[in-house]
């Protein structure tokens, strides 16, 4: 697979003080690059029978785009609070200071459902978590994680421990 680390550019103190953030615009507009980490996805999951690629609130939603289209599946999005028009359930965690609430909309997919998770970083792992909370709301099956980047340092892996993760950059 295609070391993709060079098309991600390191901004320090973005968006505040002491956070060190992962740019992953160079990523995308490279043609090569996009399309290459969407196939490295494409490869690792085309034979689990996915049924629906579930993209995560903003940057998510690229990735699981892309992924849904080329694997021939439905996209759902899992969005921040009061975005989505249609009956929701809700999952609220924890931010460093304060909380946040992701929906799904209650009709996203069918009960057993084979549902692939996407988004672009792994930090501490709270929004992941609260995304497969939505996701086992809905009854769904999660086949697993599909990351570009995994920040090991921060250890989100650990809240994840009974999911497969697949990430295509450590950090
Ligand atoms: P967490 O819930 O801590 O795992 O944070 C994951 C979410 O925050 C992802 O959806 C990322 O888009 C964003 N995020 C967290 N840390 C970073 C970072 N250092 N650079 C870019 N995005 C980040």
């Amino acid at each position: 697979m295609q070391d993709f680390t060079q098309f991600i550019r390191d901004i320090p103190d973005f968006p505040k003080q002491g956070i060190l953030f992962k740019d992953i615009t160079p990523l995308l507009g490279n043609r090569n690059a996009f399309q290459n980490a969407i196939e490295a996805f494409a490869n690792r999951y085309e034979s689990e029978s996915i049924d629906a690629i579930v993209g995560i609130d903003a940057r998510g939603f690229i990735f699981a785009s892309a992924l849904a289209y080329r694997l021939g599946v439905g996209f759902v999005p899992i969005r921040k609070s009061g975005k989505l028009p249609y009956d929701t359930h809700e999952a609220t965690y924890q931010l460093e200071y304060g909380t946040d609430t992701l929906t799904i909309h209650q009709d996203a997919f069918s009960k057993g459902s084979r549902v692939l998770i996407c988004d672009d970083v792994l930090a501490t792992g709270g929004t992941l978590a609260a995304s497969i909370e939505l996701v086992e709301k809905l009854d769904g099956t999660l086949v697993g994680i599909a990351l570009l980047i995994e920040l090991t340092a921060l250890s989100g892996r650990d809240k994840l421990a009974n999911y497969d993760i697949f990430s295509l950059i450590e950090f």
